[in-house]
């Protein structure tokens, strides 16, 4: 009898979770279990914020994916996904052999949301994965570096700006670590702090909406301190290569030339939201047992899925914390399936909070209802990095990757 087998998409914090755990809840003759991602390791997105500024060193956040499965019990290809062809109940990949499945897991993560703004694909820069964070550090490195070679007496009249348009979690986090970047880019390159502006345009009259209005209020304030210009109730319409157009409550405004890093939202990856399964702003609202609609073997996670809040009837926001928490319910639910079972887990989130970085000095955040500022945010931050490493199961990574060095020691 041939093992029924099982196709994990993605090996961001949904998919390579899930692969541990089914790797542990399955015996070796229950299942085969294979698991493709486009690179061979796994990164921490949440830290990509870090990366991008060039705070923290890539290889701090990447983790090969090999270290942290059971070869022996997890096949893992590295290949990028092109298809999934539901009907065939077949995975097309840009390289390899196309894979079978009896049972897919897809957890493909995010994209950048443009709303159709023109100009951003093209000219804006988006937190969306390593390589494009890597993208952003060496722009901000090259901008610096050209604006210094122009010769003394010769300086062009502008400044050096870095336009960051959104302030959600994203937009906050990456300005406090690239106002923290600043001066040792300006010492470096022999710029005065003076001629370089980080604006941080939000649509919204306020900062992290739907956060405490309060800690949302000390994140503006700690930024500001730090140089962070705030352009409020202004909307980014339209990026180019000379610049970027914001529309202002009194008008247009232009800002040239500008490096416009885009955070003004994310949604599910649209290789399978929308071409393959129905979704709603790029996210597949999945059952309450994590199954695609109408599809009895295919299980959605992570960004590319949406769940709703029973208690406030919207759905949760994207975030890791609920990749994490879905991870297990569904390796259990495939679990089921695969023992002829049909009585799948209802996911029921808990979640426990949300802690934003400013900076490597402060943080800001609400845990169990308690809010936090500053050192104590700092440390919940590390903590929740650290019981990440060890659900990935490798205390060495803790020491290797873990933020017990930047965070909780001095
Ligand atoms: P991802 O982590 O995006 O993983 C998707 C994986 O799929 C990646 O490995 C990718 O390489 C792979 N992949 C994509 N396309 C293909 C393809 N075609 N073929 C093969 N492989 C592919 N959430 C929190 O809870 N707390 C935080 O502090 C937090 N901080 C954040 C900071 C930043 C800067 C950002 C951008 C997000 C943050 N989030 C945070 C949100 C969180 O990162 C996401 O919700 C989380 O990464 C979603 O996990 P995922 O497994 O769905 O996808
Ligand atoms: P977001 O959707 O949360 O925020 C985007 C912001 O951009 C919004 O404030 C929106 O008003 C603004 N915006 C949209 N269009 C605009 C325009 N044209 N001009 C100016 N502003 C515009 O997106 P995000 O910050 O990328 O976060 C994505 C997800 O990741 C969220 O669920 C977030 O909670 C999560 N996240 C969490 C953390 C954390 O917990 N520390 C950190 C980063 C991201």
């Amino acid at each position: 009898n041939k093992k029924p087998r099982i196709v994990i998409l993605g090996a961001g914090y949904a998919g390579i979770l899930t692969a541990r755990r089914l790797q542990k809840v399955l015996r070796r003759d229950e299942a085969e279990i294979v698991l493709v991602n486009k690179h061979h390791y796994h990164y921490l997105t949440t830290w990509l914020h870090e990366t991008a500024a060039g705070t923290v060193d890539d290889e701090r956040i990447s983790i090969p994916i090999q270290d942290v499965i059971d070869p022996t019990r997890v096949r893992f290809v590295k290949d990028t996904v092109v298809e999934v062809e539901k009907a065939a109940q077949r995975v097309n990949l840009c390289h390899g052999e196309p894979l079978t499945y009896d049972y897919l897991v897809m957890a493909l993560g995010f994209e950048s949301a443009t709303f159709g703004i023109a100009g951003i694909k093209e000219h804006a820069l988006a937190i969306r994965s390593m390589n494009s964070a890597r993208k952003i550090r060496h722009t901000i490195e090259a901008r610096f570096a050209d604006f210094a070679r122009q010769k003394v007496g010769q300086e062009k009249e502008e400044q050096l700006t870095f336009v960051i348009g959104g302030a959600g979690f994203t937009g906050i986090e990456f300005a406090a670590e690239l106002a923290e970047r600043l001066p040792g880019l300006c010492q470096h390159h022999g710029i005065d702090r003076r001629r370089v502006q980080v604006i941080n345009v939000e649509g919204a009259p306020g900062i992290l909406n739907g956060f405490d209005p309060a800690m949302a209020e000390y994140a503006k304030a700690t930024l500001e301190g730090m140089g962070v210009q705030f352009r409020l109730s202004t909307r980014i319409q339209s990026v180019d290569a000379g610049g970027v157009t914001l529309q202002t409550e009194t008008g247009e405004e232009r800002l040239e030339p500008a490096t416009v890093i885009w955070t003004g939202g994310v949604q599910g990856n649209s290789l399978v939201c929308n071409e393959t399964f129905a979704a709603a702003r790029g996210r597949i609202a999945v059952e309450k047992d994590l199954r695609a609609p109408g599809c009895g073997n295919v299980f959605v996670l992570g960004d590319c899925s949406s769940v709703d809040n029973r208690q406030t009837g919207r759905p949760y926001p994207p975030i890791a914390q609920l990749a994490i928490l879905q991870s297990s319910v569904c390796a259990e639910n495939v679990a089921t399936l695969i023992r002829g079972g049909s009585d799948l887990k209802e996911f029921v989130p808990f979640i426990k909070g949300t802690v934003a970085s400013l900076g490597k000095q402060d943080a800001v955040g609400e845990v169990f209802g308690v809010k936090l500022r500053g050192k104590l945010a700092l440390i919940m931050k590390a903590i929740i990095d650290i019981r990440y490493m060890i659900m990935l199961g490798s205390p060495r990574l803790l020491l290797d990757k873990g933020k017990l060095s930047t965070y909780v020691m001095p």
